[in-house]
């Protein structure tokens, strides 16, 4: 036999076509009435390796913002049309980045404006007439804020997938996919929503460490749980029990609809050929299924859902029981 692809259930879905408009990252949108102020700031900006680019009334400004993602905005309070602390709260309102840097250029004894920008989110402000030591600094210090916050809430991301993936194959480990199944429970009892749960085993899957070692056993796990997520639905969930147990949690589905997406499941992964340098392994799977119509606690679902499974082993492996 040669390596054959775990066969993919296709769901449809609808391309979302999203246009991206990303920009030049080294961008800073002035906006300011005043002519004058745009060449200083821009003397400034350019000794920083940044580019300015330039509006000088608040619609043509806030255009330009959405236009070109800039990194920071400088926004002048007092503009002839709308005033500099409405074009803030629209910032602010729209969906561009919640902390993008804003610093507002006020004039000089103009501090009830001032506290209002800070209020309202601005960054930063620089009083008339602008220094361009101090503006330097400013700007220097607004994106390493923001460049440290960045860093902050990827590290954050980091965690949260590592204290809920599954280290060897990827999928979700028992802790995330209990806490989805709690959810699923809840949503239940408020809202009368039903769903199905699989559990499945793989077949003598001992025999295949024992015949081609652990690191192939450890291959098979991960090509076997990349096998399970392709033959659910995107928004089911699939997650790693504990050894070569999983199980899968379908949302929406009565009996018969988790029964035919197991069997699925449990057929694509007889179909796999997976390649282990070289060596060709197939495996089986077991499952058991159980409902929310049976059951309103979630120890009772696993425990149901676990007799069928072992039903299953006893009567032949590689065969779904519900
Ligand atoms: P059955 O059909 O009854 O399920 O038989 P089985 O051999 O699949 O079940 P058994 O529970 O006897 O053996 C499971 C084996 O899975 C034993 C254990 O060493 C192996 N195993 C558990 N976790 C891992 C892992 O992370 N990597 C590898 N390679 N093996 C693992
Ligand atoms: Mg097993
Ligand atoms: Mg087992």
């Amino acid at each position: 036999s040669v390596p054959r692809e775990c066969p993919e259930y296709n769901e449809d879905e609808v391309d979302s076509n999203v246009i991206n408009l990303d920009a030049d990252d080294n961008l800073v949108v002035l906006v300011d009435d005043d002519v004058a102020m745009h060449d200083l700031i821009k003397r400034t900006i350019s000794k920083l390796n940044l580019t300015l680019i330039g509006a000088t009334n608040s619609e043509k400004g806030m255009e330009l913002i959405r236009e070109v993602k800039p990194k920071l905005i400088l926004l002048d309070v007092l503009m002839p049309d709308m005033n500099g602390i409405e074009v803030l709260n629209e910032i602010r309102k729209s969906d561009l980045q919640s902390d993008l840097p804003v610093i507002m250029v006020s004039g000089f004894d103009d501090v009830r404006s001032i506290a209002k920008c800070i209020a309202i989110g601005a960054s930063d402000y620089l009083s008339k007439p602008v220094d361009g030591i101090v503006l330097g600094a400013k700007v220097v210090a607004a994106l390493e804020r923001k460049a440290l916050r960045n860093k902050a809430n990827k590290l954050m991301d980091q965690l949260t997938i590592q204290a809920t993936t599954d280290q060897l194959t990827g999928i979700k480990n028992r802790r995330s996919i209990y806490d989805e199944l709690d959810k699923l429970v809840d949503n239940f009892q408020l809202k009368k929503i039903e769903f199905g749960i699989i559990i499945l085993d793989i077949d003598f899957f001992k025999s295949v460490n024992d015949t081609h070692g652990h690191h192939a056993g450890d291959v098979v796990l991960v090509e076997a749980a990349k096998c399970f997520s392709k033959n659910i639905r995107s928004n089911d969930f699939i997650g790693r029990q504990g050894g070569e147990e999983f199980l899968a949690l379908i949302d929406n589905v009565d009996i018969k609809e988790t029964t035919k997406i197991a069997e699925r499941v449990r057929s694509a992964i007889e179909e796999n050929i997976i390649d282990v340098d070289g060596t060709n392994i197939n495996i089986t799977v077991s499952g058991g299924i159980a409902h929310s119509s049976e059951t309103k606690e979630r120890d009772s679902l696993i425990n149901l859902a676990d007799e069928r499974l072992y039903v299953a082993k006893e009567s032949g492996r590689n065969k779904i029981i519900n």
